[in-house]
């Protein structure tokens, strides 16, 4: 698999070289190169094929033989000991369960793909790698679950102190092993200063084969391709068009459904479901992106209010507003409409939903207003468990926290605490990764 840079499409580079080095040279984000032809996958499998049937055939067809068949098998194997679940509220809604990985959100798909996709390559190379990410709170989890223990691989999480919740932190700091947790006395701001001071250091990329897992990687974004195949195949039979519903931020789940699409994936339609986070509904609309600071809600992953991926999904339509609407449909949604349809959801179909999914249900429903036609399939991207008090709020139900997350309360905080300075970062690295 080729892939090409937003900003300049004469620069090419290969699978490899696009996962450890996360963005183009020239700033841009990585589009595959070629329009893949998976239409066969579509007619071939039915709802009775495993996950891992569905990914193994659509890895074959995208990164062989540029990488070796035994190869993209094994990195299959390793990174999938998870599996969505479809969840049919009724003839004309479905979840599409994304929540039954390590972190018990969606981003473990992506996170547990490009992990197992470096250990492979680094051990044929017999090179090692330090992953440095900066995290807000959730993603630094799925990272640092998703590389624990993998060989020639230590992982740096940098993290505000006292700025995350929790749960989150135990997510960081009980692993050990090969993850390290620094916590920085500063703000995620700094955080992402350093690491972005890190990556640019001369001295540091002399001495380390220095690399970020962020949610722009290639490697993330690829993967999360096959859930809306795995969804699409156990829907099909439907004789209704089938449309997928995305909770959105950085509009990288999005971007992975519309590469689906233009490899063959025949669902008609796609819902760009935002919190008033809602800059690209408004594209749809006016045709104007106008990025602007992101507003605090309920739904706290999806608030961002300049979505990084949207370079990438803006050149997937070729930059065209008209054909980006034939195909995808914005909404947005409030937090009384977010609480509102956790409520709405138990009561109908007595199940809890997490605040992300919730937008989604809300979001879903409003297309069916305005459209009649069509099965959705929403993607729920995290476990209710994950955010007990909104879903207590708005049913008066304690959602059951899974054993997992359960686990991580009891364990010890293992973190180390820095200053907000690059060069107190780099002293830490030298003395332990050089
Ligand atoms: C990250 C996240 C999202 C947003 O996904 P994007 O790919 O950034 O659009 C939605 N829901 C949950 C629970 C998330 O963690």
């Amino acid at each position: 698999m080729k892939f090409i840079s937003t900003r300049n499409i004469n620069s090419i580079t290969g699978f490899r070289t696009a996962i450890f080095t996360g963005l183009a040279p020239d700033g841009g984000l990585y589009n595959p190169m070629e329009d893949y032809d998976l239409g066969d996958i579509f007619n071939t499998f039915n709802g009775s094929a495993s996950f891992k049937t569905i990914c193994r055939s659509a890895a074959l067809k995208l990164f062989s033989p540029e990488i070796e068949k035994s190869t993209v098998e094994s990195i299959i194997e390793k990174a999938f000991t998870f599996s969505p679940k479809v969840h049919i509220l009724d003839k004309k809604i479905s979840l599409l369960e994304l929540f039954h990985g390590p972190t018990c959100a969606f981003k473990d798909f992506g996170a547990a793909f490009l992990a197992a996709s470096m250990e492979e390559l680094l051990s044929m190379e017999n090179r090692k790698a330090l992953i440095l990410v900066a995290t807000s709170g959730d993603t630094g989890g799925a990272v640092a679950r998703a590389f624990f223990k993998k060989r020639n691989i230590d992982v740096v999480i940098l993290y505000p102190s006292q700025r995350v919740s929790p749960l989150q932190e135990k997510q960081l700091t009980t692993l050990g092993h090969n993850i390290t947790a620094l916590e920085v006395k500063g703000s995620f701001d700094d955080c992402q200063r350093m690491a972005k001071e890190a990556f640019l250091d001369r001295e540091l990329k002399e001495k380390i084969n220095l690399t970020s897992a962020n949610s722009i990687n290639p490697g993330r974004l690829i993967p999360q391709s096959f859930y809306y195949m795995f969804g699409y195949i156990a829907y099909k039979n439907s004789a209704e068009d089938i449309v997928f519903c995305v909770p959105s931020g950085n509009f990288g789940n999005l971007t992975a459904g519309i590469l689906a699409h233009k490899w063959g994936m025949p669902a008609s339609r796609y819902i760009a479901a935002t919190n008033v986070n809602d800059v690209v509904p408004e594209y749809l609309k006016s045709g104007l992106f106008i990025p602007r600071a992101s507003i605090t809600t309920l739904s706290n992953a999806m608030d961002v209010g300049n979505p990084s991926n949207f370079e990438r999904l803006k050149a997937l339509f070729n930059n065209n507003n008209q054909d980006m609407n034939s195909v995808i449909h914005g909404e947005a949604i409030t937090d009384s409409e977010t609480i509102q349809s956790i409520r709405e959801v138990y009561e109908r179909y007595g199940i809890l939903i997490d605040p992300h999914t919730a937008v989604g249900y809300r979001a879903a429903r409003n297309y069916l207003l305005k459209n009649g036609r069509g099965k959705i399939l929403i993607l729920a991207t995290a476990h209710p468990g994950k955010f007990t008090e909104t879903v207590y709020r708005a049913t008066g139900i304690e959602p059951e926290v899974p054993d997992t997350l359960k686990m991580l309360m009891d364990r010890p905080k293992r973190s180390i605490i820095i200053d907000p300075s690059i060069e107190e970062l780099k002293t830490f690295i030298f003395k332990h990764f050089v």
